[in-house]
């Protein structure tokens, strides 16, 4: 024990101990108690564990588009396979177009207020002055023996009782016939699906989604998840196989989820022959339906009906469009393992952009996604032009981007590719590793767009994208308003879920790979969580744990300040101090007395500190080691090792305070005398002891001018202009803007 007080006490007086002016928040310490605790569906170290389990839902459907009318009507077959360890009396299905009926809508989750001045389309949005039919006729529900089945609908939600328990590894198969109104897009905010009319040539695009009840999911984190549609958090969805018989006006074409199974009932010779040439053709795309052809069809009106069969095996979702105004233009997609057709479908309305651009889009998207994670494993994928918005859907997606008069501007077009990137994207996040949208919204969206923003910057390298720097001014907004990423989907705000759970993950986890992990650890770590979750159902736990568990990096740190709070990065560089060796003082030869060597330092007192190096630096006095100092060690450092070690050399004491509270880590710049420039990294583990203020000295041949932190933004540092020393007076870009216009 003496040894060790001993010792003890020794540390205690080598390094100085920080004066701490607040108090310590842990913010280093563990968050297992933030997140859902480890148990044997889902491991301690990321990975989905020996009992996980997940329910499963076949569908037959067999719907009808009616034209004339704009309603959509139904029959469908689920068998529900109940893997849970549960027996259950009841099962939950999703309504989800109950959300348009008048009095269901967004249970008050948008703002209703009236300005001064405001849209006749927006006043539509609050107050519905125009009605609209909306929401299921449910006709029948009846379990496989043709008994009917007891339902009661809460608002987007059926509870179906059946009549006998469905227990634990059986299935249950029963039918529903439904039908719906479809809905004008224009007349309502956040039309995901619906309908879009052309009034100069009298036809309509239809873009028909989350258009059949379907399996709410129960899982074991939730039971049933029983959170009800209200528009912004989006789905929560059970994987199955799907046969689907679409029957359209005949000369509408269908873009669906699927592999269409009766090509030669549905498209002519020369349409069939076309995408037989497409399959082969990996350089450009193929017009199977091209601008004549596609307005030739705009001018007939349909007589009879066409049957489009597509099946869909292990997707989580079905989704499709029918419009007699589509081009089509297809080209295959070489992966690793998987050749892939990538489509495009729209109005020549869309021209000439969509013809140039989407299917190319479509193409990068499904290389640099399937090169991150997971090969594309799905046989199309499909990108609809649409007015407005950009929705996803396993295989097909809806994107907005059309231009006016045949032009685009450039930055509506690099909106319009980001669109298609980023939806087609969504493929993987949260089509195939299908986390729940409908509680966090953040979690396929935020590792979406990091992959969308990768694929901008490595095959659109001249596109504007998302970089920490992007991030800066929502960091520092109003902490009234802000909330964490860990904020359930529906409790965001219209105006910053945008920049909460797309944006700020995104750079959360761009900090991760550049800056904190190293890009191949990083890359590594994020292919193995979307491996292990395909086709499964992660929760943020589960992200959490694989990124640190396939790194050997303790980012619980990270974790706690990035998404669970609205704390934001300003670090002060504010103060470096400056001492140097001399050389006639470096050469001293009697150890045994106690001989001053003269060092500098530039620091005299606190107003000065900003006068930066021009004083040179000043004398302070470094003695030789006192015997004391060993205890019962009995070797001895060699004093005058040390200062020729030193001799000639700058010693820099650089301080750093934590004036925003995100702990991150530090990276400082030296710009020398001679205008060369070096970078020292600190981990973000310097605040561990200390979290408002540290020290740091560092050694250099030559002479520094100046000093920088975080030279590169990689930490979304949200004031640069306490982050060098010499302090200098930066304009801010508005006030060098106002200065030029003043001719200063
Ligand atoms: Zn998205």
């Amino acid at each position: 024990m003496r040894h060790l007080l001993s010792a003890f006490l020794l540390l205690l007086c080598l390094p100085s101990i920080q004066a701490q002016n607040e108090p310590w928040k842990g913010k280093f310490e563990p968050i297992d108690n933030m997140i859902a605790p480890p148990n044997t569906y889902r491991t301690a170290s990321g990975a989905p564990g020996k009992d996980y389990w997940q329910q499963c839902a076949n569908y037959h459907i067999k719907v009808l588009l009616n034209e004339k009318n704009n309603t959509i009507s139904g029959e469908e077959t689920i068998t529900y396979f109940n893997n849970s360890p549960d027996d259950l009396s009841y099962l939950w299905l999703q309504l989800e177009q109950n959300v348009n009926k008048k009095g269901n809508e967004d249970f008050g989750t948008f703002n209703n207020n009236v300005k001064d001045s405001i849209s006749a389309r927006q006043m539509q949005f609050l107050t519905r002055a125009i009605d609209f039919p909306a929401g299921y006729s449910i006709k029948m529900v009846k379990d496989a023996s043709g008994n009917n089945l007891k339902t009661m609908v809460n608002n987007t939600m059926m509870k179906v009782k059946l009549n006998t328990i469905l227990k634990s590894g059986e299935s249950t198969g029963f039918s529903i016939a439904w039908s719906y109104p479809i809905t004008d897009r224009s007349m309502y905010l956040l039309s995901r699906e619906g309908y879009e009319y052309f009034p100069e040539d009298g036809n309509t695009v239809y873009l028909i989604a989350h258009w059949f009840p379907r399996m709410a999911v129960y899982n074991d984190t939730e039971g049933w998840q029983n959170q009800q549609f209200q528009k912004l958090g989006e789905f929560a969805l059970e994987f199955g196989d799907y046969h689907v018989e679409i029957t359209v006006p005949d000369n509408h074409i269908v873009a669906s989820t699927g592999t269409l199974q009766n090509s030669e009932e549905v498209l002519t010779k020369a349409q069939r022959s076309r995408l037989e040439t497409a399959r082969k053709t990996f350089d450009k795309p193929i017009m199977i339906i091209t601008k004549e052809e596609a307005q030739a069809n705009e001018k007939t009106k349909a007589i009879k009906q066409k049957t489009w069969k597509f099946n869909a095996m292990n997707v989580r979702d079905f989704a499709f469009a029918s419009s007699r105004k589509f081009l089509w233009d297809a080209q295959a997609v070489k992966l690793p393992t998987n050749t892939v057709m990538g489509m495009s479908f729209y109005p020549k309305e869309g021209l000439p952009v969509w013809q140039e651009e989407s299917t190319k889009a479509v193409t990068q998207a499904l290389e640099v996604y399937s090169e991150a994670t997971f090969d594309y494993p799905y046989p199309v994928a499909i990108s609809v032009n649409t007015s407005n918005i950009g929705m996803e859907f396993p295989m097909i997606s809806f994107n907005g981007g059309r231009p006016k008069n045949g032009k685009i501007s450039d930055a509506a077009k690099q909106d319009m590719i980001g669109t298609i990137i980023h939806e087609v994207g969504h493929n993987w996040f949260p089509m195939i590793v299908s986390s729940d949208e409908r509680k966090w919204m953040w979690m396929d969206e935020g590792l979406n767009t990091f992959l969308h923003q990768r694929t901008l910057a490595e095959r659109y390298p001249d596109f504007n994208s998302t970089t920490p720097k992007s991030i800066v001014p929502f960091m520092n907004g109003d902490k009234n308003i802000l909330r964490p990423i860990m904020t359930t989907s529906d409790s965001e705000l219209l105006n910053q879920f945008g920049a909460n759970f797309y944006m700020k993950p995104t750079v959360g986890l761009q900090m991760l790979r550049n800056s904190i992990i190293g890009k191949e650890l990083f890359d590594e770590a994020f292919k193995e969580y979307a491996n292990r979750w395909k086709y499964k159902h992660p929760n943020p736990s589960d992200l959490f744990r694989t990124l640190e568990d396939a790194t050997a990096t303790d980012l619980d740190w990270f974790y706690r300040g990035w998404f669970f709070t609205t704390d934001h990065v300003d670090m002060e560089l504010s103060n470096v101090k400056w001492f140097k060796v001399f050389e006639e003082n470096s050469n001293i030869e009697d150890k045994n007395k106690n001989k001053k060597v003269k060092i500098a330092a530039t620091e005299k007192n606190d107003d000065e500190q900003a006068n930066g190096f021009s004083n040179g630096p000043e004398v302070i006095t470094m003695t030789n080691t006192p015997d004391t100092a060993y205890g019962e060690f009995l070797s001895r450092l060699d004093d005058k090792e040390v200062r020729k070690q030193l001799s000639g050399k700058n010693i820099y004491e650089v301080t750093i305070k934590n004036v925003g509270g995100l702990v991150m880590p530090v990276t400082i710049e030296w710009v020398f005398t001679d205008g060369t420039t070096e970078t020292d990294r600190l981990p973000a583990e310097i605040w561990r002891t200390n979290e408002y203020e540290v020290k740091k000295t560092f050694i250099k041949a030559k002479e520094v001018s100046k000093v920088n932190l975080d030279p590169n933004f990689e930490f979304a540092d949200t004031d640069v202009n306490n982050n060098s020393f010499p302090k200098v007076e930066n304009q801010s870009e508005f006030d060098a803007f106002k200065n030029k216009k003043k001719g200063k």
